[in-house]
């Protein structure tokens, strides 16, 4: 089932959201409904707390992008990835620029500078412990969903100026007054 996205200025993006405890038939339900969601939307990665679950969950499909990475050398992850319960250990390398959007705030892209490698500890979606080193375009994507649970959006990494003048934008969106061609959940409904 396709679930609608909460938008920039819902509170449940704003939480540090809760382990999951153990398996079970919903959290089952909940990891193919994000999936689906995540595909409706094209979107490449989509956490929890995006579908108004505060828990530790995201999911990342850098399928799409495959080629065009390894064009540039990188070897994306095939297929769809479930992080439950993950856990950051380490970010590491060189800084590096791009520019990130994000399903919870429609049209919207900004540079992001983040460190260009990570090592991450995780239950896959059988609960299996898994432990992950990544660098270029899955290392990032998985810090920006990664950041989802901790509460983190995007526009918290701008410049205090970019972010500056994109306050009424974003003030805006947070009233409601968006669109975007997946369904939203609207804070102010
Ligand atoms: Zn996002």
């Amino acid at each position: 089932m396709i679930l609608p996205i909460y938008v920039y200025g819902a509170d449940v993006l704003r939480r540090v959201a809760d382990p999951i405890e153990a398996d079970s038939p919903e959290v089952q339900q909940l990891i193919d409904d994000m999936l689906e969601t995540m595909d409706g939307a094209n979107g490449i990665g989509l956490a929890a707390p995006q579908i108004g679950r505060s828990l530790r969950l995201f999911v990342v499909d850098l399928s799409p992008l495959r080629e065009d990475l390894a064009a540039d050398g990188e070897i994306a992850p095939e297929g769809p990835m479930v992080f439950i319960n993950a856990e950051m250990i380490e970010e590491e390398g060189d800084l590096a620029d791009f520019e990130e959007g994000c399903l919870s705030i429609p049209d919207l892209r900004e540079e992001v500078e983040r460190p260009s490698e990570i090592h991450i500890r995780y239950l896959d979606r059988h609960f299996r412990e898994k432990e992950l080193r990544a660098a270029g375009m899955t290392a990032r994507v998985i810090q920006h969903e990664y950041d989802h649970i901790e509460g983190i959006l995007f526009v918290d990494r701008i410049s205090s100026f970019r972010r500056k003048l994109l306050r009424r934008r974003l003030r805006e969106m947070a009233q409601g007054n968006v669109e975007a061609e997946y369904p939203l959940h609207l804070t102010a409904e």
